[in-house]
């Protein structure tokens, strides 16, 4: 009981400082004009710190509720905002428009619009028939932050739109950035008062767009430039450069340096032209943007995953700086690949302060002759993890050796032929690798468990209570003793079990991505469960599938992006009796739904659906993923299970069996007739 009013008592605390810090977060950051010496604020920032370590599920509280506090509401993308692909070099520039072509089976010159990266904020503004109603941020991509009172505050961006094909409902897409002369004037302002001063423009304009207060966002001089569009209803355009015109007329600032280019040389020359004025631009880009021109050719392309098949960021090289690595670590992934990471001595790229570096593989650590002591060269390209370019100077005569054991459980490690990896033989033995395959099973695109951070997964997995996912729902069985360990009492044991009941049902596609299974990433999850449909059909045909000579398993490596290998590993994971047992166990304490049909208006949503003979109009690929986009299924050959067999020139047995079994036959036409 004392620990109980111990506990309200440091909660009424907690509650308490955030208040007290999150005023004088405002007047340091926001209002330049600190309130209490940076020594005071240290020591709260501490307290608050010691209490949360008490006590983990009040700091959890705190975080969850910190979303709504910052005050901005949240929007869902009614057109998801999505990222690009990379390309780092002419032969990538190259291989990205020959896929493009392969693809829309098109020998003739692709139009690419090409357009510098802007480096800031993406911003989505939506207006209903001409008037500003709304802005957000990308956020996740799929819902962003409610930011309309802020970027109303930007001058360029235009409030009402009139003139000529007014649509009812048009959203813009751009990017907010701070020009840098803006940036320079800002931190100068900021030195003066003492106030914290920005990396660079980017998170000055980060920092700006995203205030409570919009009164300091009209503060802070933003610019923007648009690019795209979400949605709209009430005007089409040809082409992206149309686009541009067509928007620029309406006031929105759109980037004069864009140009269309016809060959991989014009867009070579641009790239080069562009990366000279990098420097005496006044505003930061990070890359140049390749998308196709034609927007009848861009919707053909679609997606691929998270990114548009239809364009591309050229980025430039990587920011590159020196640092000295003090150690290399060993670390253990969910299946058992271990991977070097070179601890450094912390330094600034890019305005982001790195101290850790991925050496990928023995391979690589042998390439480049990396020692611990060494000093290098790291670099860091946006988001990605930092990497050691060259070695500078050995401080060690000592070669680094690659160890054989896991350095977790002591298991040997094995490398196999071909592979760049060393693996932990111990499996399930493993501790590492059993809390990487909790860690993913909780996981945001997984089952998505609150309260279920590292820590604790760590606490449970020591005490044996959680030692593979299915024990993750049987936690209740050691209430008691859980509620007798230290900083868990009655209130967040409760909150624990509530938000594991929380997920006791669940997608088809999130519960396959969940099992960690080795290659079957989300966008394969997603494939299996709408081929599958339910896990008991999934369940019985990866059992079926153990025999390769069998139709499931032909169905299996047929099945888009699936192929050989992938089914291997599917195979391997249930012919495992372990596996079998969780899997038998979570069916047994959860409701997964079946997989929900995409585009349930469509006549193909749930069709198996097989493609035989030459298309003439697209190519065979466009053809699967116009069919896998409305909700079908894509399947090799022809069997009772098939629903439409498509046929293009000269369609041969498969088209004749189709007709044996009194299947379904379209013709290319009819087929893209399909909506
Ligand atoms: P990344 O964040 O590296 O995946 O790159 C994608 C982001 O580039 C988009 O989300 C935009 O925020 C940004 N971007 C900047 N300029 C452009 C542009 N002209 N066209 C499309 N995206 C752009």
């Amino acid at each position: 009981m004392n620990n109980l009013f111990e506990k309200l008592e440091n909660e009424q605390e907690l509650k308490q400082l955030a208040k007290e810090m999150a005023k004088l977060d405002v007047a340091y950051h926001q209002k330049d004009a600190p309130l209490v010496s940076d020594a005071k604020y240290d020591e709260m920032k501490k307290r608050a710190a010691d209490i949360e370590a008490r006590f983990p599920d009040l700091a959890l509280k705190k975080k969850v509720g910190a979303a709504p506090a910052a005050g901005f509401g949240k929007v869902t993308h009614a057109v998801p905002m999505l990222s690009l692909g990379n390309v780092f070099s002419e032969e990538e520039v190259q291989d990205f428009l020959a896929k493009i072509k392969r693809f829309l089976g098109l020998n003739e010159t692709i139009e690419i619009f090409a357009e510098p990266k802007i480096d800031g904020l993406s911003f989505s503004a939506r207006y209903e028939n001409g008037v500003f109603v709304q802005a957000a941020t990308r956020g996740d991509g799929a819902t962003g932050e409610d930011i309309t009172r802020n970027l109303a505050t930007i001058e360029q961006l235009p409030k009402i739109i009139t003139g000529k094909n007014v649509p009812e409902i048009l959203e813009i897409r751009g990017e907010v950035y701070m020009s840098l002369n803006d940036f320079l004037a800002l931190n100068n302002r900021q030195e003066k008062a003492k106030a914290k001063v920005f990396a660079n423009p980017r998170n000055a304009a980060a920092g700006s767009l995203r205030q409570l207060d919009s009164k300091i966002t009209a503060e802070r001089k933003l610019s923007l430039f648009a690019y795209t569009w979400g949605e709209i209803k009430g005007i089409e355009w040809k082409t992206q450069q149309d686009f541009f015109s067509c928007i620029e007329k309406w006031g929105f600032p759109v980037n004069h340096k864009s140009c269309l280019c016809k060959s991989v040389k014009e867009i070579m020359d641009f790239y080069n032209e562009l990366s000279e004025q990098r420097a005496s631009l006044p505003y930061d880009i990070d890359g140049i943007v390749y998308k196709v021109n034609r927007i009848d050719l861009q919707n053909r392309l679609g997606f691929i995953s998270k990114a548009p098949r239809w364009a591309t960021a050229h980025k430039f090289p990587a920011e590159q700086v020196q640092t000295v690595i003090e150690k290399i670590d060993i670390q253990v992934g969910r299946t058992g690949v271990l991977t070097p990471v070179a601890h450094l001595k912390p330094v600034t790229v890019g305005g982001v302060v790195v101290s850790r570096a991925t050496l990928h593989n023995e391979d690589e650590i042998k390439r480049k002759d990396i020692r611990e002591g060494d000093t290098v060269i790291i670099q860091r390209a946006g988001d990605v993890i930092p990497q050691v370019v060259k070695v500078i100077k050995h401080d060690s005569s000592k070669e680094y050796e690659f160890p054989k054991n896991c350095p977790v459980c002591g298991s040997l490690a094995t490398r196999k032929e071909g592979e760049a990896a060393y693996r932990c033989s111990g499996g399930l033995s493993c501790p590492a690798q059993a809390i990487e395959r909790l860690k993913h099973f909780v996981s945001r695109n997984a089952f998505d468990i609150e309260g279920m951070g590292t820590k604790n997964i760590e606490f449970f997995y020591e005490k044996k209570w959680i030692e593979n996912p299915a024990d993750i729902f049987n936690l209740k069985e050691h209430e008691a003793d859980l509620k007798s360990e230290k900083g868990w009492q009655e209130l967040s044991v409760n909150n624990l079990f509530d938000s594991i009941d929380d997920k006791r049902e669940i997608s088809l596609e999130r519960f396959v991505f969940a099992l960690g299974i080795r290659q079957v990433g989300q966008a394969t999850a997603r494939l299996l469960a709408q081929h599958y449909g339910s896990f008991e059909n999934w369940q019985i045909a990866m059992n079926k599938a153990k025999d390769k000579e069998s139709r499931t398993y032909e169905d299996l490596i047929n099945i888009e992006s699936v192929g050989a290998l992938v089914a291997d590993d599917l195979i391997s994971f249930f012919a495992e009796k372990h596996n079998q047992n969780i899997l038998d166990r979570l069916a047994h304490y959860l409701k997964i739904t079946d997989f929900e049909k995409p585009t349930a208006g469509s006549e193909l949503s749930g069709k198996t659906i097989v493609f035989t003979g030459t298309l003439t109009s697209m190519t065979r690929n466009e053809a699967k993923a116009r069919a896998l986009s409305m909700g079908a299924k894509v399947a090799g050959s022809v069997s009772k299970k098939t629903d439409i067999v498509v046929t293009g020139e000269n369609a041969g047995s498969k088209a004749q069996k189709a007709q044996e079994l009194g299947i379904k036959i379209l013709t290319e036409d009819e087929f893209q007739k399909i909506k």
